[in-house]
């Protein structure tokens, strides 16, 4: 269940340098996470970082 970041991305580069594994990086129009590389922040972080740093709550974990 990895972190995705919406189309409302204000690209302001708060997340990048915070994700444990490097899974977040710029895509054609905003950042987007890797779902490859996103491990919720699991053995880092008590919750995603990414969701608890971006200021206009654009990021959400995928469910179902
Ligand atoms: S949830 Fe954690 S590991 Fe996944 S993209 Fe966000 S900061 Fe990186
Ligand atoms: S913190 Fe939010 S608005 Fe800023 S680059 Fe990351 S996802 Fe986009």
């Amino acid at each position: 269940m990895p972190a995705v970041i919406e189309v409302s991305c204000i690209n302001c580069d708060m997340c990048v340098p915070e994700c444990p594994n490097e899974a977040i990086s710029m895509g054609p129009l905003h950042y987007q996470v890797n779902p490859q590389l996103c491990t919720e922040c699991i053995g880092y972080y008590d919750k995603p970082t990414c969701i608890e740093v971006c200021p206009i709550d654009c990021v959400a974990l995928v469910t179902g």
